[in-house]
């Protein structure tokens, strides 16, 4: 198996090919069993190595003297809540930021919304990068789902493993660039909770897409604990 820090370089690198990260904007972890591993701060893709990423345990020590990534308090507090999340990618990619800047949830426009867990994907309300309230309500809009927008800033989505992660990003990313397009030519239908639930009940029996929502099938273990 890939060692987690080359499994967080190689996903933030991914991220960086797809045009989903400018500049150091961006994070990626990976759960590992002291903690997790996260991209360091200030990184780049073009500059991030197999080795760079920092070992940490969830309550934040680092492993080491590289500064880990300013929003590592987020990654923790989501791992410590939803036990599931083994990956997490937190991006401000474009679709995703400009509709989070409208302060709007991604809605069911699209079947493809079943697979974050629900019939939207939500927008958590804006507070200050790399603070635990940014935790706190990150944590909050991931109840029963794998990814959320946050207010004026990003995104961020949970996976079953650093490659799930890093499909669920694409995939929302690109979901969001389609609601904006729909927007941006009329109204765009929304899909009704029925034909929600057949879209999920027809995953269930139906391709790989059945892979959906890696993370929060239920209530947090604990709201992040240290805010
Ligand atoms: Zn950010």
């Amino acid at each position: 198996m890939t060692p987690p820090h080359r499994q967080v370089a190689e996903t933030y690198r991914a991220l960086g090919r797809a045009g989903m990260n400018t500049g150091a904007s961006g994070n990626v972890s990976v759960r590992t069993r002291r903690g997790m591993v996260i991209t360091p701060s200030g990184c780049s893709a073009e500059t991030i190595t197999d080795t760079d990423a920092v070992e940490m345990t969830l309550d934040g020590k680092p492993r080491g003297n590289v500064a880990p990534s300013s929003e590592w308090f987020m990654h923790a507090a989501i791992y410590r809540a939803y036990p599931n999340a083994a990956a997490i990618v937190h991006t401000h990619s474009d679709a995703c930021t400009a509709l989070a800047c409208l302060n709007e949830k991604l809605p069911a426009f699209h079947y493809m919304i079943t697979r974050f867990g629900g019939d939207d994907v939500r927008c958590a309300p804006y507070v200050t990068f790399g603070t635990p309230a940014l935790a706190d309500v990150a944590v909050a809009a991931l109840i029963d789902r794998s990814a959320c927008l946050l207010a004026n800033h990003g995104m961020i989505v949970t996976g079953a493993n650093a490659d799930d992660a890093l499909t669920a990003a694409l995939t929302l990313e690109a979901l969001a660039r389609q609601y904006l397009l729909a927007r941006a030519a009329g109204k765009p239908r929304l899909l009704t909770r029925a034909e929600m639930q057949a879209a999920r009940e027809r995953f269930k029996t139906y391709g790989p897409a059945s892979n959906a929502s890696a993370a929060t099938k239920s209530k947090p273990r604990s709201r992040a604990t240290a805010a």
